[in-house]
């Protein structure tokens, strides 16, 4: 296979975790026999360096024109005195809107090698934990009508709530088509007890349901929801939800695997494109400094060779590589436990390389 890939390194680690992942992108390539080509654009605070903008026109039709986006991370301290709509973290918006990223994808898997770090009790995570978020990514009250009017009570800021049958469709059936290749259980989160755009929602998930006859549907409120993660988070395989429910539970998630250097992610749009990344921002802290964990990232190539190719041997190379120097005990400083060998960003790239069959 021939693939054309957007490189968008972005911001602080960014850069160091995606050159990793290219390294073992170019492996899978020798191995399996396909040819990867990579066009590296800005976006971001280097962008603005740069060019002045957070996200260059160049760059939007690099990744438009590209079979897959694979990026890093955007962001920093240097940027944070710019006003909102200048910020590096804009460029991401601009991405999801430009490109048509409705879908975004988030395992939240708890290696067992890693339980450890897990802050949940033993007793609940036993065996590990393997689950996906599936949030909407481009519409909601993120996208919906926002702006201040005066009211009795003072000035009134308001951001409008909305979606549309079409939008809720399409996200179902994303999720739907993932239970099916999962264990065909899904959980619909949302406020229907309370919220208008929640009762369509659930309206429109149950009618796709009616397709998806193998996978049993569960409706949960979004607040319940939030609890019952923590309480028994193996209750749950797949969890599809609205743009704002997804941002805050898909955190939530990550968070009780323990390591937010582990987990990827995939934004897809209709058809099999996608963009891919980190879950993780560009930590100003430590970038420069080897100690990235750019198994996320690493992980994220692995989902896209699964989701945008096609290419499930080759995606299951990756992830068993990863596992595999996890235990022999390898680990980057966020993961660090007693005993454990320490190693930087460069040194698990190599080690990742060696597994990878
Ligand atoms: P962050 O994820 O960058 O960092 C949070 C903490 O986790 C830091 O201590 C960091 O050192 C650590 N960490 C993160 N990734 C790691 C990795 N791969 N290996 C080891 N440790 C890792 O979140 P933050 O500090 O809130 O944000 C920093 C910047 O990143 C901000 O400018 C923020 O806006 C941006 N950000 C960007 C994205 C994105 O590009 N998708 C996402 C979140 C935050």
């Amino acid at each position: 296979m021939n693939i054309k890939l957007a490189l968008v390194p972005g911001d602080g680690i960014g850069p160091e975790v995606v050159t990793q992942a290219v390294r073992i992108l170019d492996k899978i390539g020798q191995i399996y026999n396909h040819h990867f080509e990579y066009t590296t654009v800005l976006a971001g605070g280097a962008a603005i360096d740069a060019t002045g903008e957070c996200l260059p026109k160049e760059t939007i039709a690099v990744c438009k024109s590209s079979d897959a986006v694979l990026l890093g991370a955007v962001g920093g301290w240097k940027w944070d005195v710019l006003p909102g709509d200048k910020r590096p973290e804009r460029a991401l918006l601009g991405l999801r809107k430009e490109l048509g990223l409705f879908a975004n994808i988030r395992p939240a898997i708890l290696f067992e090698e890693l339980e450890d770090a897990c802050p949940l009790k033993k007793e609940l995570i036993e065996g590990g934990l393997d689950l996906v978020v599936v949030r909407e990514l481009t519409g909601g009250i993120y996208f919906g009508e926002k702006g201040f009017k005066q009211t009795e009570m003072g000035l009134a800021a308001y951001d409008v709530e909305q979606y549309a049958e079409e939008e809720v469709r399409r996200i179902a059936v994303a999720a739907f088509d993932i239970s099916m290749k999962r264990s065909k259980k899904l959980c619909s989160v949302d406020k229907a007890n309370v919220l208008e755009s929640s009762r369509l929602w659930r309206r429109v998930v149950s009618e796709v349901a009616k397709n998806y006859p193998e996978v049993t549907l569960e409706n949960m409120y979004i607040d319940n929801a939030a609890m019952q993660l923590v309480r028994n988070p193996k209750q749950f395989d797949v969890i599809v939800t609205s743009n704002i429910f997804g941002d805050i539970l898909s955190d939530e998630a990550s968070m009780i695997t323990g390591s937010i250097g582990m987990l990827p992610s995939a934004s897809l749009s209709q058809g099999n494109f996608g963009m891919y990344e980190p879950i993780h921002g560009s930590a100003p802290d430590i970038a420069g400094q080897d100690k990235a964990n750019p198994m996320a990232t690493i992980l994220s190539t692995a989902m896209m060779l699964k989701y945008t190719f096609g290419l499930v041997n080759e995606a299951e190379s990756v992830e068993r590589a990863v596992k595999a120097i996890l235990a022999k005990g390898y680990r980057t400083p966020d993961i660090m436990s007693s005993g454990m060998k320490p190693v930087g960003t460069k040194e698990t790239g190599d080690l990742i390389l060696i597994e990878i069959t």
